[in-house]
């Protein structure tokens, strides 16, 4: 297929779905199973937009954008599950602009909204981190932050394996090939290949300075025979825990996001970085909750993907 705007699907098991339930019924099961209030948010996990009707059809998808609201118009659906919803600390509080726009429509077509962010991050089980680790081969030993109550991020370990075969995984898992940060920064080593020296000798576009910033790191990847074993997840935005993951002696730290200052961080701090992408490294979560729901409520239940590269 080479049409990649199309939204990708899960097929629906069955079509045998008759019971609906109400949108705080809906909120309460998933809250009780993240135990959501226990989490210290950045926006208000559970029931955000209640639009009144009982829920027969669900639709989730990592972001409540209004791509995925057409989605769900066009599926008839009651309910949209996510992972990002609406009303995030510090943005502006009125029901204006493109934040009024989906809620309007929303509500004009009787879609109740549930989200649930670090809950849906942190599930032992059915959480972002979880189902990456586990599609990835890796089996989770303990938490990235272990002093908290409610930590955020993992330690996982795996087979033994080189930075170029972690690539190959993630890329086949995520159908998304990884930025790949190598750790092997040597203080007073040799170093050059960390100059960029077309960008100094030439005047180069900056596309192709991009095309050789990458190849310098995918040349280092298949070259390294460094093992990696004992790895640092947290999907999402969640690079600047970088710092905790070469604190807690991990190899390598695969999370979504990368800013430049993940790099130097990466080199200096002696631990190999994957950014996997955002959005990609969330689909897992939602889609294991909405599974969930629709076998504990026999609704149907579809995970919708729009496409998002970052
Ligand atoms: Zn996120």
């Amino acid at each position: 297929m080479s049409n990649t705007n199309q939204p990708l699907t899960s097929p629906s098991t069955s079509n045998n779905y008759s019971s609906s339930i109400s949108p705080q019924q809906l909120a309460k099961f998933c809250d009780d199973y993240l135990q959501a209030d226990d989490f210290k948010d950045y926006c208000p996990n559970g029931l955000q937009v209640d639009a009144g009707k009982p829920i027969q059809r669900i639709i989730t998808g990592v972001t409540a954008c209004e791509a995925l609201i057409d989605a769900a118009i066009a599926a008839k659906a009651d309910a949209i599950m996510v992972h990002h919803g609406y009303f995030w600390k510090g943005e502006p509080e009125p029901i204006v602009g493109m934040k009024g726009k989906r809620i309007r429509k929303l509500m004009q077509h009787g879609i109740s909204l549930i989200a649930y962010h670090l809950p849906l991050d942190a599930h032992p089980t059915i959480g972002n981190n979880a189902v990456l680790a586990q599609s990835l081969g890796l089996t989770i030993t303990g938490a990235l932050y272990p002093h908290e109550s409610h930590p955020v991020g993992n330690i996982a370990t795996g087979k033994a394996q080189t930075a170029a075969d972690l690539i190959k995984t993630i890329t086949q898992v995520l159908a998304r090939e990884p930025l790949h940060i190598a750790s092997g920064y040597e203080p007073s080593g040799n170093n050059h290949s960390l100059i960029n020296q077309s960008y100094i000798d030439t005047e180069q576009s900056d596309s192709s300075m991009i095309a050789n910033d990458r190849f310098i790191a995918e040349d280092s990847a298949q070259t390294d025979p460094r093992l990696i074993e004992r790895i640092a997840i947290c999907t999402g935005g969640a690079q600047d825990m970088i710092e905790q993951a070469a604190l807690m002696n991990c190899d390598a730290y695969i999370s979504g996001e990368i800013s430049e200052r993940t790099t130097h961080s990466a080199r200096e701090l002696g631990i190999d970085y994957f950014a996997c992408g955002h959005h990609a490294t969330e689909r897992g979560g939602i889609k294991a909750l909405g599974e969930l729901v629709s076998k504990q409520f026999k609704i149907e239940v579809k995970f919708v993907d729009i496409v998002n590269p970052a």
